[in-house]
């Protein structure tokens, strides 16, 4: 088969998913709602299939939580993190919270953060993440648009909220969580779970109940507020199984902050759901610190994200330090993943990095290279069982294999979102002939793999032509000068666009005349003539949302002096 690379031989255990094409025609979403007792009378509560079917099963006492801080470690058990999670739950119901009111946790990856994540849940409340480094703009935004009314917080982070409290009217309850002597009108999380009860009365949520909400990553303009549903936790569970293979005795780590989607389907929601011991890195990003994450942990299942992976790539030889043993699969999500990527994974871990695609309107996995299939570096992999994936025009007719078009998918399965919040008008922009659109242009192969081409906001026209970047990024990463492109169109009399790479080098190289020739005569032997980028220029860093995904349109903006829109998610100096 063309393009596809063998596996290591051993995969072990065997993969969740072995026969991809059979499950794929004869699954159905009801089979998933019978397969895990997740309903009573019809009703469910996606914390208790989480945490809670597991402290009542002989999973009690398994760790479900590994947490690693900069200087200190702590570990809790599905019991405990049953028994804490009851304990939030009561003192937000005892503070009068009800059904429906949104509850936002601003938090480092902390303990607390996950305690109140499940807790907000069991009270029928819903539960909004917002990533720590966030400024009083994205605090702000996220706040306001929601309505929130409670707010999960600590003493360092609290003054960003208090200088906009003002604008916030519906916002009654700040809870502290590592205060004891609080200021008036704040809770302290630890005077208030010491008093708690460990048991509570769950809610029992119909499965289309709003169970949580957030923000998506702001790449492409303002953020969007997704609301998902209890039920998606059914779509969570089966994508954990298929997709990241967990299996229950895994110790699996997802480096993503529950700030952003894949930290609550994947990060907490769906291994949990699967009974599997997950691992928190409380810290900051660094090839050390990480490596020595999975060599302490013995992690096994390993999810991030491309950007991260280009940055251990550009650390080369820190991996040899660690016992890197354990890893036996690895995934990533958020970005296209180059080809390059996948084969240096081969390299440095003997393992290729799996892709999959989704995004956070759909709360889960779509489109995924798994374990038992052979992979394609550098194309997405093949949809779900229970969706089809399609590439289709503007009248919403599916396209000839090979042609471009918009990625659509079929809508009904168990973790699409609910809505988006307060804002019907944006919801139905999403649809087209029955279709759900993800904003993505996409090929797929008549071997039924797609390949990821560029967001439709960011696909260039070039003499006639239509160039993704991710296709001029991935062959300009290939050069061992370069860890990181971006790649933007530039107006042109001529050609209607030009290409533009901006590049970073990797660390030893200057950017000399020289190696700009190297560069210029390597991408040439790689791209056809109309996707070769006319102009260069080294940069130090890219603009990147701060879940780390590289934002063409600042790069755009600025190459063209335009207004550069929302960067309320981008990263700052920090
Ligand atoms: P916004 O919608 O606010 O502009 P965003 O689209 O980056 O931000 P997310 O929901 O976090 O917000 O990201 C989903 C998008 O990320 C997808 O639509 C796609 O563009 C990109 N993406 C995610 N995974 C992959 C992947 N494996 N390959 C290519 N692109 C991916
Ligand atoms: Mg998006």
């Amino acid at each position: 088969m063309q393009g596809f690379i063998e596996k290591p031989a051993t995969i072990v255990p065997t993969p969740n998913l072995q026969d991809y094409d059979e499950t794929h025609k004869t699954f159905r979403w009801q089979d998933a709602y019978e397969k895990v007792e997740w309903f009573e009378d019809g009703r469910l509560n996606a914390a208790c299939s989480a945490v809670d079917r597991h402290a009542r099963s002989w999973r009690k006492d398994k760790i479900a939580l590994y947490w690693q801080g900069d200087d200190k470690a702590s570990k809790y058990t599905f019991h405990e993190l049953s028994n804490l999670s009851n304990k939030f739950a009561n003192l937000l119901t005892s503070s009068g919270i009800e059904k429906g009111d949104r509850a936002f946790i601003f938090l480092p990856r902390i303990p607390e953060l996950y305690v109140s994540f499940l807790g907000i849940l069991k009270t029928g409340a819903i539960a909004g993440t917002m990533f720590s480094a966030f400024g009083t703009e994205g605090l702000y935004d996220r706040l306001h648009d929601s309505g929130a009314r409670y707010l999960i917080t600590n003493s360092e982070l609290k003054s960003r909220v208090y200088e906009i409290k003002d604008d916030l009217p519906d916002l009654e309850q700040i809870i502290i969580v590592d205060e004891t002597d609080v200021r008036g009108g704040e809770i302290s999380y630890p005077v208030e779970m010491e008093k708690a009860s460990g048991t509570f009365d769950v809610a029992k949520m119909l499965p289309d109940d709003p169970a949580f909400m957030l923000y998506t990553s702001g790449t492409t303009g303002k953020p969007k507020g997704v609301v998902h549903r209890h039920l998606a936790i059914v779509g969570q569970h089966a994508t954990t199984e298929w997709v990241l293979d967990l299996h229950e005795d895994d110790i699996y780590w997802c480096t993503a902050d529950p700030g952003w989607v894949t930290g609550i389907s994947y990060g907490l929601l769906g291994p949990w759901s699967c009974g599997a011991s997950v691992v928190v890195h409380g810290g900051r990003f660094g090839p050390e610190a990480w490596y020595s994450m999975i060599d302490q942990y013995k992690v096994m299942v390993w999810y991030s994200a491309p950007t991260a992976f280009r940055m251990l790539m550009r650390a080369s030889d820190a991996h040899k330090k660690y016992d890197l043993g354990s890893l036996r699969h690895i995934c990533s999500v958020g970005e296209p993943l180059n080809a390059e990527i996948v084969h240096w994974g081969i390299r440095t871990f003997g393992l290729p990095i799996h892709d999959n695609f989704w995004q956070t309107e759909t709360g889960g996995i779509l489109i995924a290279n798994y374990l038992s299939m052979p992979i394609k570096p550098g194309w997405m992999g093949k949809p779900i069982p229970g969706i089809t994936a399609a590439i289709i025009d503007e009248d919403g007719d599916t396209v000839p294999h090979g042609t471009e078009g918009d990625l659509a998918i079929t809508p009904a399965f168990p973790s699409m979102m609910l809505e988006i919040w307060k804002n019907p008008v944006k919801y139905a922009e999403y649809f087209r002939a029955g279709w759900y659109l993800t904003g993505d242009k996409a090929v797929q192969h008549e071997d039924g793999y797609f390949l990821f081409i560029g967001r439709a906001d960011d696909v260039i026209n070039t003499s006639g032509e239509r160039v993704g970047p991710f296709e001029v990024e991935s062959a300009l990463i290939e050069h061992p000068a370069i860890v990181e492109a971006g790649v933007i169109g530039k107006p042109d009399q001529l050609r209607g666009e030009i290409i533009k790479a901006f590049v970073v080098l990797a660390p030893g190289y200057a950017p000399t005349d020289d190696l700009k020739d190297d560069i210029r005569k390597f991408v040439k032997t790689r791209l056809a003539g109309h996707a070769y980028p006319r102009e260069f220029e080294v940069v130090e860093t890219l603009p990147k949302t701060r879940s780390g995904k590289i934002v063409r349109r600042m790069l755009r903006a600025k190459e063209l002096g335009l207004p550069i829109g929302d960067v309320s998610t981008l990263m700052g100096d920090e």
